[in-house]
């Protein structure tokens, strides 16, 4: 009975892992594309050890962070799992440049000049060179970090000249707004450049995102359930 909300009606998250996987496989046929076509990230900011462990257990292997301290208390214990990999989604500050290239094998967050300065410097120190997503503010919105769809290709060739490799871009749309334009938006600019790596779409509107050719969806809530503020 619904009223009486036992702990047996709640998925766990290894159900939650294998219903996120046969959407997105699902998706993937419908808009026909091969299977394997779109990584699973999953967001593991704020949760707990415990949630990370059902994960790894699960067999996920990618995860996303949007805090690079945050990320390091979660992740410093566990660099060393087979085949992890940790995705950085949340702004970057130029001051944070080198602690984010030590912990992330991906930042996708690169959305200015100076920042990519910044990161290149960092790679040069620590001899190794950090893979990148540009991030592109699809919406303008002012609140949000990202680089404005008409400077995304000055600052893709601003990157590529300090040697950075340019993997792809990355969105978030405006909570707000229908997500398909902005998603077809990061398509094309991701086209223009020559960039393969699209990473959008988040657990509103992942299958979308899938239809307009997202190599990496990064779902949070989908896979853990609701975060606490
Ligand atoms: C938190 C976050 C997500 C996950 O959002 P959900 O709606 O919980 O899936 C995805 N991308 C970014 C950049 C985030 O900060």
């Amino acid at each position: 009975m619904a009223t009486s909300s036992t702990t047996s009606t709640v998925p766990s998250i290894a159900d939650r892992f294998d219903r996120a996987r046969r959407d997105i496989d699902r998706a993937l046929r419908i808009a026909g594309r091969p299977p394997g076509a779109t990584t699973l990230t999953a967001v593991s900011k704020t949760r707990a050890d415990a949630e990370i462990e059902a994960a790894l257990a699960a067999g996920q292997r990618v995860f996303g962070e949007n805090r690079v301290q945050e990320a390091q208390r979660r992740w410093a214990g566990r660099r060393d799992v087979a085949g992890l990999e940790l995705r950085l989604i949340g702004p970057l500050q130029t001051n944070k440049a080198a602690d984010a290239l030590a912990l992330f094998d991906v930042i996708e967050t690169l959305d200015r000049d100076r920042l990519a300065d910044a990161l290149a410097r960092a790679a040069d120190g620590a001899g190794r060179a950090p893979r990148v997503l540009v991030q592109v503010n699809t919406g303008e919105e002012e609140q949000k970090a990202g680089v404005a769809p008409r400077q995304a290709d000055a600052l893709i060739a601003h990157a590529r000249s300090l040697g950075l490799a340019v993997e792809g871009l990355m969105a978030i749309p405006p909570a707000a707004e229908e997500p398909a334009p902005h998603f077809a938006l990061l398509a094309r600019i991701a086209a223009r450049n020559g960039l393969e790596t699209l990473s959008m779409g988040m657990s509103g509107d992942f299958e979308t995102a899938i239809r307009f050719g997202a190599t990496h969806v990064r779902l949070g809530t989908a896979l853990f359930g609701p975060r606490e503020a």
